[in-house]
């Protein structure tokens, strides 16, 4: 008698054990789907170990077994431990990430569709005949014939939709001719194609360049034999996406698979396009996973993959748990993307869970990007990572000129500077004349973002959240861009009732208007989240840019990313300042990737770019650096303050947060658990105090950070998951681990 140990779905991760009737010896393997008795119900679970022998009394034998082969590789299953271990979660939280809803539940299947073919054929007596007393029937036999005469095969079968259609007949005449024993009918399964009716034309790859070149022999080296993992820096149109492609393709030479990482935000129909039509040719073979896709699609990509049939994944975050075997390479495009990082249970980073699966799988891992992370810099400078890099631009074309504008001197006269700079006014206006095009860059959408009574000092705040309320003209509310609570926008002060409401600040729907009014004669366009509501907007927009129907581009986040429009000469960055001077100790960071990301987008086509950064602090050193593209210094500076106060990468930083309706309770949970760890740390760990989150409410919750920095994780997470089982917080309190948090508001 051979014995699982499985866990439970939805239990929480304790593991039991359970014994495999002998008929099933062979089918039940590790990653198995079985259903096992829980009490007096039946449950589904996973299979993690096979064990010989058990010493549970009384143990019970699994009652079924799901599928023929197992859901999850051996690697899988190890790196759902790991995180577990690692992110402080339980392995079933873990796991819940690993496999996608839709396969844990096995709710939805396969798309079935039914189809018809001919039985036998008839002669020529019986078909005449036929189509005198039955024309539609006859019509239907026509109709298969011509399928079997192309198909060339005479039972061809053909969807009865179609069929019906094709041959201007009905369900009747189909159910005649299968009771006289003619036709038959059966369910048949069809792919649900996220890019049906979409035709790819194949892209040959460019030759290297001489840069590249140099690269691509160390990737090539990499997948003959992985060592360590790659760290690829090169400049914003250095062509790093043309070396993922091909390192693709030489492991796909070799018969083994490949994962594509890409940010949720850069998963683009551009970047999807540009894989497909290089991979044209074996389009079945290319998998796309985002959040767009329909239940059913998720469940047929998966399969897909799962059982052999797609080799290259190309997909957000969670693809990195994407089954497929015989890895040989795994790309991370953009590494420094904070998007890699899942911000709800379990908090896993997917670029650290590429290093960690390349390793398990042994196979070759790149990390790309124009900036990488510190942490990942940090590591090359070490010798974990090695480092490669493109210091050039595809073409000898040059990098963008920057010009930082301070706002500061904009200002006449004591009067608010206007929005847009008299300088970047007329370089818009001068490619506007030159027919070429402009983004212009405002993280922050709405009209303005503060409301405020000047008679009184009211200030419109969110009643669930600490942050004020966005004004948003369009629907004529006010917005909270944390929990969405939104209301009319009052028209005079709820408070006083004084008649004029001041708005500050601005967003990207103030802009538009300023723009518009600013050049009349140019369309403008404006993409962000309030504009883009509708899953085609996307495309669409950007095909209107593409084809040059749009003069303007404005947007949030959403074009900064991966974007490349040759026709672009000017980038503007409205606010520099914007991300600066948040609480966060990787504030500059961003700002310094966010700069040059976006300062990317202009001159990567034949006319040199320019871009203008708009800011109230010219002289800071992320600002400075960005326009010098001085990554080098930057990181350099960057890495030095990050020792002097040992963050990361010097440290590795845990955040616990309480959340709680009460504030009362959820501060004095926090002290409690701050007070036991105080007892137990383990050595070269510090402990700092318990404090208000710096968003301090949210969702109506209070919310209290501590913070934690350790040399060592493993050993920290094994005490605080010690500490947090003793513990009960009252039922109102959510208390959350958050290792290597990226998130510290
Ligand atoms: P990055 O990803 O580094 O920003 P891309 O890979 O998008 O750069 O390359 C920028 C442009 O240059 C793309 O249009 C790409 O097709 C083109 N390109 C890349 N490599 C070459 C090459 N060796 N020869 C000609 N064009 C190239
Ligand atoms: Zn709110």
């Amino acid at each position: 008698m051979k014995f699982a140990r499985v866990l439970v779905d939805q239990s929480g991760g304790t593991a039991l054990d359970y014994a495999i009737p002998p008929e099933w010896e062979t089918r039940v393997q590790t990653g198995s789907r079985v259903a096992v008795p829980v009490r007096h119900r039946q449950a589904f679970a996973t299979v993690i170990e096979l064990l010989d022998t058990s010493d549970v009394p009384g143990i019970r034998p699994l009652t079924k077994v799901v599928g023929d082969r197992p859901i999850l590789g051996p690697n899988l299953l190890r790196l759902a431990r790991w995180m577990a271990t690692y992110y402080c979660c339980p392995v079933e939280t873990a796991m819940r990430a690993v496999l996608p809803q839709v396969i844990r539940k096995g709710n939805i299947g396969f798309k079935q569709r039914l189809a018809a073919r001919l039985l036998r054929d008839i002669d020529a007596e019986t078909f005449a005949a036929l189509e005198r007393r039955a024309p539609k029937q006859a019509a239907i036999v026509e109709t298969l014939r011509e399928a079997a005469a192309q198909g060339n095969n005479p039972q061809e079968s053909m969807p009865v939709v179609a069929l019906l259609k094709a041959a201007g007949s009905d369900r009747a005449a189909l159910t005649a001719l299968v009771h006289k024993g003619l036709v038959a009918t059966e369910s048949e399964t069809v792919a649900r194609d996220p890019h049906e009716g979409e035709t790819f034309v194949l892209a040959e790859p460019h030759p290297l360049n001489a840069e590249q070149a140099i690269v691509f022999e160390d990737v090539c080296a990499a997948i003959d034999k992985p060592e360590k993992p790659l760290l690829l820096h090169g400049v914003t149109g250095s062509g790093k996406t043309e070396i993922y492609l091909q390192g693709i393709q030489r492991v796909l030479d070799r018969g083994q698979s490949a994962i594509m990482l890409v940010p949720e935000i850069a998963l683009t129909p551009q970047t999807v396009e540009r894989f497909k039509s290089r991979f044209a040719a074996m389009q079945a073979e290319v998998a796309v996973l985002h959040s767009h896709l329909s239940e059913g699609e998720r469940h047929d990509e998966w399969h897909k993959i799962n059982n052999g049939a797609a080799r290259i994944v190309i997909g957000a975050r969670s693809a990195i748990f994407a089954p497929l075997e015989n890895l040989g390479l795994i790309v991370v495009d953009e590494e420094h993307e904070n998007s890699y990082k899942q911000e709800e249970a379990p908090r896993y980073h997917a670029r650290d869970l590429a290093v960690l699966r390349g390793s398990f799988e042994k196979c070759a891992v790149l990390l790309g990007s124009a900036t990488p992370s510190l942490e990942s810099f940090h590591n090359a400078a070490t010798g974990k990572y090695q480092l490669l890099r493109m210091a050039l631009r595809v073409d000898d074309r040059k990098m963008p000129y920057i010009r930082i504008i301070d706002m500061r001197l904009e200002s006449h006269g004591g009067e608010a500077p206007s929005i847009i700079s008299e300088k970047l006014r007329s370089a818009i206006d001068a490619r506007l004349a030159r027919k070429e095009q402009s983004i212009l860059f405002l993280n922050r959408r709405g009209f303005s973002t503060s409301l405020s009574c000047n008679a009184c000092g009211y200030v419109a705040e969110c009643p669930n959240c600490s942050v004020s309320l966005t004004f948003h003209r369009a629907e004529n509310r006010i917005v909270c861009h944390i929990c969405g609570h939104t209301a009319i926008a009052p028209s005079k002060c709820p408070d006083c009732k004084a008649p004029g409401i001041k708005f500050s600040g601005f967003g990207t729907e103030r802009v538009e208007e300023i723009v518009t009014k600013l050049f009349p004669k140019a369309t403008v366009r404006r993409m962000d989240a309030d504009t883009m509501t509708r899953k085609e907007a996307y495309r669409e927009v950007l095909t209107a840019f593409r084809t040059g129907k749009i003069d303007i581009l404005l947007g949030t986040q959403m074009i900064a990313k991966g974007l490349h429009f040759p026709n672009v000469t000017l980038v503007g960055i409205v606010n520099a300042d914007m991300g600066l001077h948040m609480p966060d100790f990787r504030a500059g960071e961003r700002t310094f990737q966010l700069l040059t990301q976006v300062a990317g987008r202009a001159g990567r086509g034949d006319v040199e770019g320019e871009v203008f950064v708009q800011s109230f602090t010219p002289h800071h050193p992320a600002i400075q650096f960005a326009r010098h593209h001085d990554y080098d210094g930057f990181a350099e500076q960057e890495t030095e303050w990050r020792r002097q106060w040992d963050y990361p990468p010097f440290s590795k930083m845990v955040l616990i947060t309480a959340r709680s309706a009460h504030q009362e309770r959820g501060s004095f949970s926090l002290e409690t658990l701050h007070r036991r760890l105080k007892e137990v740390l383990p050595p070269h760990t510090t402990l700092g105090e318990p404090a208000p989150a710096p968003l301090e409410k949210s969702h109506g919750n209070y919310r209290f950070h501590l913070i934690l920095r350790t040399r060592s994780i493993q050993k920290l997470t094994r005490v605080l998951n010690e500490v947090l089982e003793k513990l009960t917080f009252p039922e109102d309190v959510t208390v959350t681990v958050d290792v290597d948090p990226y998130q510290l508001l």
